[in-house]
């Protein structure tokens, strides 16, 4: 285990359906809970108007989570869908409720554009649900060379988002 390589990878969390906070705590435990995966930092979780997706579909609750990780990005990528799965996630309208939904944000430096596995993810430097949580857990934090708390200043979505349970704005 002391050789293997370990890579830093940024992972966000929604859930607008059911039990909401409570399926992300128990989605971070399950996505730590490989040998492969070692959870550094967590943010806060936060309170998220829906962006895109059919009108009149609840708040999101989101929040994103640094891992190290051994797994190889696809591994990484299944290995999310799984504790997805494990939510009984149902996929019926594009950006509609779900239970669960993980993204992985960025994985080390990694640059790709498969459609499967695009990295990093290619909404997250417009999306304040992803920018603001990862702002508060790491102030320092950049995506593509912009630190995250400028992008989540200049996205859309910010005025939509509060600290969960306080109604403060995230602004
Ligand atoms: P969005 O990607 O805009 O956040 P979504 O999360 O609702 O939308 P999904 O239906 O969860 O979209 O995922 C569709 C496909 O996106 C997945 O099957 C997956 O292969 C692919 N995908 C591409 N890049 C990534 C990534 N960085 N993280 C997670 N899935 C990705
Ligand atoms: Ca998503
Ligand atoms: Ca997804």
């Amino acid at each position: 285990m002391s050789d293997a390589a370990w890579v830093r990878a940024i992972l966000a969390l929604g859930s607008n359906l059911g039990e909401r906070a409570g399926t992300l705590s128990a989605a971070v435990v399950q996505l730590a809970d490989h040998p492969g995966v070692r959870l550094r930092a967590e943010s806060p979780v936060v309170r998220t108007k829906p962006v895109g997706g059919p009108a009149g579909q609840p708040d999101f609750l989101n929040m994103v989570i640094a891992v190290d990780t051994t797994l190889a990005p696809y591994e990484l990528l299944a290995h999310c869908q799984a504790v997805e799965a494990a939510h009984h996630r149902v996929r019926e309208v594009r950006w509609g409720p779900r239970t669960l939904d993980v993204d992985i944000i960025t994985y080390g430096d990694a640059a790709s554009d498969d459609p499967a596995l695009t990295l990093p993810h290619p909404r997250a430097a417009q999306r304040a649900f992803v920018l603001y949580p990862w702002s508060l857990m790491d102030p320092d934090a950049t995506l593509a060379g912009v630190r995250v708390t400028a992008l989540a200043a200049a996205a859309d979505d910010l005025p939509g988002i509060s600290l969960d349970g306080t109604g403060e704005p995230g602004a």
